[in-house]
Parts: structure tokens; C-alpha cells; sequence
């Protein structure tokens, strides 16, 4: 089954008939190259680097089950955000619509393309409000964003609900899962054949411990991935990126232990942060950040910063009144948050 893409997709973007690099017209190996003006020493740095990222891909799709051609792979998945708005939404005149509250970066994205961004109000539960998706949602929405576990709440939404949005809204639904290795919850992944609408979001900056090589992923239908790759700039990924990225791919292992010892921390801060007079209410999270609801947030984040400890201040955030959003690290990152809590309680 695939998307009628056609109406989708913004008219010029079709029209547009993409750069062709060296690389892109010839790709073999052990030949002299020649085409690309590349300086011959410095090797390997000298060589452009891959832009279709073959071997990467290659090895994402053995890993997730997917097919080659469903996979998309960018600057970190904020470029696979960027890209998925300019494909499909005109500026000055289409809309998307995503839930609030939520990761910051759609907003952002849309407003740099002058493209309107209608929130919808998660319910009290931190889930979906699939009456007001509906009403929000007009002949001008081109795409819907979604993410779960969500980005500052920390919970999953029910699958149930992504499905019914998946079944009503007949254009892409965009679900990001960047917290997917820290959840409970089955990736939507397996689900890319069943919803040819759907478009997953995965990255390599959270569970992986790969933040600062920017590296992230974009899975959805054959036809959504050909035009990302048809609007990206020709070298999105480097040399450095490509090759430090497929080496860690070999360490899921250790990607795993990571993510159990993180969620352990998780479990002992909670059990202690719990118990300070100071928190109203530590929400539970599906991702390896807590969301704790304290008196006076913004005193007890100037107080935090004092002792060189920087949490995320989510106190005016919708539904999140009164938040800190606060990172799980390591035991001993952790025992000194709980330190400087329980000191300034006394
Ligand atoms: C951290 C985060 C990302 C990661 O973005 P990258 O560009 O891949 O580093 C994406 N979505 C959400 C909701 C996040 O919190």
C-alpha cells in the first residue's frame, strides 16, 4: 500500500530537479578519481563522503528490520524535521499540526518556513485529544507531529490513539521517538507497512550516547525517503559522522547496558527526589529524564545552578506548571543533585 504523494507534496519540490554531485553519478570503488576536485592527499579526509550513506543504511536496516529504502538518515533528526516541512508544507498558506505541550523544535522549524503551527492541547493525562486534532485539522494541514515518549511530559502515548490519527489524517504523521530505547513501548517502526503514512523519527543523540556526532534517522514509505534525499544538502552527513556512527552501530551492547544503568539511576533518584518536602509530584516518565513538579522551581533551579548543577527549567510550560525537567546521569552526577537538594532543605 503506498500514499497518494501527489497532493502532498509541494508543487516546486516536484519540479525540482536536485544538484548532482561527483559522487552521486559515480559511486564505485578502487578507481582513480578525478571528478570531484578533491585533492588527492590527506586520504581519507580528502574524499567527499558518501551521500547516499549506503553502508550506514545498510546496516540500520539489518538492525531494524526495515527496508533499505524506508531509511533516511540526517544531521541529527532536526534536519529530518526541517526537510519534512519544507517537502510538503507552502509557506505563507499550509499548516501542521502537533500537540502541546512538546519538543520545541517543530514549532521552530515551522516558523523559519513561515509555515502556521497549530498546537493541540494535550488532555490532563499527558494523552491525546483526538476531538481537538480534529478540529484543528483543515484542508491546509499538510503534516502532523507527534512524539512519544513525549519531550518534556516523559510519558507514552497510547498507541491506540497514534493509530486513530494515523487511520483519520490521510497525509504524513510524523511520530518522533527519540526516547523510544528508555520506553516500555514497542517502536512504531513495525508498523511502516501497515500506515504508509506514517513517518518515524529515531536518533543516535539520547539511548546511544551519540549527541555530539549529530546523527539521526528518518523511517517512513520509499517515496517520503526519495524526496528527502532529493531535498537535503549533498553532503549532509561528513566523513568523521559516517564513520564514527557505523562503528558504535557494532556496540548495540553496549547501547543496551547504557540504557539499563540509566534507567536504574532513574528509579533511585525517583525514589529519593520523591521523598524531599520540596516536590509536589515527580511525574512518571518513559525516557531517561524525570518531570518533577517543585515549590518554588525557578528559586530551587537558581539555587541548583549556584552549586554548578544545571536542570531544565519547564515551570511555564503548559501543563507542566511548576517543572523541572531533570536528566538522569551517572550515579555520581546524581548523588550530587540529591546532595544539593537535601541540603537546601535543612
Ligand atoms: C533530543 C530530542 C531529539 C534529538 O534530536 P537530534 O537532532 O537527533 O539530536 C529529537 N526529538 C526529541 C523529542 C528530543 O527530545
Amino acid at each position: 500500500m503506498k500514499v497518494n504523494l501527489d497532493s502532498w507534496v509541494r508543487e516546486n519540490i516536484k519540479r525540482l530537479k536536485p544538484y548532482s554531485s561527483a559522487r552521486n553519478e559515480y559511486s564505485g570503488s578502487g578507481v582513480i578519481y578525478l571528478d570531484a576536485n578533491e585533492n588527492p592527499y590527506n586520504n581519507p579526509y580528502n574524499r567527499y563522503p558518501d551521500p547516499m550513506h549506503n553502508r550506514l543504511r545498510d546496516a540500520l536496516s539489518e538492525m531494524k528490520g526495515v527496508d533499505k529504502n524506508q531509511v533516511f538518515l540526517g544531521n541529527g533528526s532536526d534536519e529530518g524535521i526541517d526537510l519534512l516541512i519544507r517537502i510538503f508544507c507552502e509557506p505563507k498558506s499550509d499548516n501542521i499540526v502537533s500537540m502541546e505541550p512538546t519538543y520545541g523544535m517543530y514549532k521552530v522549524c515551522a516558523d523559519i518556513n513561515d509555515v502556521e503551527y497549530r498546537a493541540v492541547k494535550l488532555t490532563s493525562g499527558f494523552q491525546l485529544d483526538l476531538i481537538g486534532f480534529g478540529k484543528a485539522i483543515d484542508p491546509k494541514t499538510k503534516l502532523v507531529f507527534l512524539c512519544s515518549p513525549n519531550n518534556p511530559t516523559g510519558n507514552t502515548l497510547n498507541p491506540e490513539d497514534i493509530k486513530k490519527l494515523l487511520e483519520k489524517f490521510p497525509g504524513p504523521v510524523v511520530l518522533d521517538e527519540a526516547y523510544i530505547d528508555f520506553s516500555n513501548q514497542q517502536s512504531f517502526l513495525n508498523e511502516l507497512d501497515t500506515y504508509p503514512n506514517l513517518v518515524v523519527l529515531q536518533t543516535f543523540s539520547k539511548a546511544w550516547g551519540l549527541a555530539g556526532i549529530r546523527f539521526g534517522m528518518v523511517y517512513a514509505q520509499k517515496e517520503i525517503v526519495e524526496l528527502l534525499y532529493k531535498v537535503k544538502y549533498p553532503y549532509n552527513l561528513n566523513t568523521v559522522t559516517q564513520d564514527l556512527a557505523f562503528e558504535f552501530m557494532s556496540k548495540k551492547k553496549e547501547k543496551d547496558n547504557w540504557v539499563e544503568m540509566i534507567l536504574k539511576e532513574k528509579k533511585r533518584l525517583e525514589s529519593k527526589i520523591e521523598k524531599l518536602p520540596m516536590v509536589e509530584k515527580n511525574y512518571p516518565t518513559n525516557a531517561n529524564f524525570l518531570m518533577v513538579k517543585i515549590t518554588e522551581p525557578l528559586a530551587v533551579l537558581e539555587y541548583l545552578k549556584e552549586k554548578k548543577i544545571i536542570v531544565r527549567d519547564r515551570s511555564r510550560v503548559s501543563l507542566c506548571e511548576g517543572c523541572l525537567r531533570i536528566t538522569v546521569g551517572s550515579r555520581k552526577e546524581n548523588d550530587a543533585l540529591l546532595n544539593a537538594l537535601n541540603e537546601r532543605k535543612a
